[in-house]
């Protein structure tokens, strides 16, 4: 008999997974919203039709069930053979008709909550690679996917914005962004402050930092690189007591 539930026992994990499934849902329901023609549209990311955007999402998903699958079975299996096979997927993925896209996305949706689903407690712990060649546990790949489904929702660009990522996401992701920025030593005088909480992130040593500081959502939407349309609304810049009157382009996080 197959199994309904996740075989995993830890909450913690549990929780993650349902985050996971609600950003998919999020995404499937912007999706749903778009007509077939309205697919050709241009999405927030340069370059990418929402069609792009789509396609991406649904062969992430398949990368991912590879990552799983690899921890479930030892068998080494990468997202990616290489960055230009994904590339060239995407290209390939973006002239699908219309139902074979939306296919495309469903069905690599549900096959990744399978290969979730059917994990065993033993397994999560497992490490596989991912395409920036880290070596992460398998736990790794919800939050992976989390993220992508979530912004990318936002990059279809008919309506989702930042705000509507819950805050436990755009925490994180800020906190992601920000470390990377730090290993790569791109943060130098910046400092992140969410406004209303004692979140700060940056170069909080900086002599005469410039600090950017705005709502959750709008902080995390300008450390994403994204901006007014995605729901980067708020936020400001100083340098010491004096405000500047443009924001400063976020260091490259991706
Ligand atoms: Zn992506």
């Amino acid at each position: 008999m197959v199994a309904r539930a996740d075989q995993t026992t830890d909450p913690g994990l549990q929780e993650e997974l349902l985050q996971a499934r609600r950003g998919t849902a999020f995404f499937a329901r912007k999706l749903n919203e778009l007509t077939d023609g309205e697919l050709d549209g241009g999405s927030l990311l340069p370059g990418w039709t929402r069609r792009h955007v789509v396609a991406h999402v649904g062969y992430n998903a398949r990368a991912i069930a590879r990552l799983v699958e690899w921890a479930g079975t030892g068998v080494e299996t990468p997202m990616y053979p290489s960055i230009a096979v994904r590339d060239h997927e995407i290209n390939f993925g973006a002239t699908l008709s219309p139902i074979a896209l939306r296919n495309l996305f469903d069905h690599s949706a549900v096959h990744l909550s399978v290969e979730w689903r059917d994990l065993p407690d033993r397994d999560w712990a497992n490490e596989v690679k991912t395409i920036q060649g880290r070596t992460v546990p398998a736990t790794e790949t919800v939050w992976m996917r989390t993220r992508e489904v979530w912004i990318h929702a936002v990059d279809l660009g008919n309506g989702a914005t930042f705000a509507d990522i819950p805050e436990p996401v755009l925490e994180r992701l800020l906190r992601d962004i920000t470390s990377a920025w730090a290993n790569r030593g791109t943060d130098a005088g910046l400092v992140i402050r969410v406004t209303g909480t004692d979140l700060v992130f940056g170069d909080t040593n900086a002599a005469h930092p410039v600090t950017v500081s705005g709502p959750l959502a709008g902080v995390a939407a300008w450390a994403a690189g994204r901006t007014a349309g995605a729901g980067c609304f708020g936020v400001t810049a100083a340098g010491g007591t004096e405000v500047l009157s443009d924001v400063p382009a976020a260091p490259k996080w991706i």
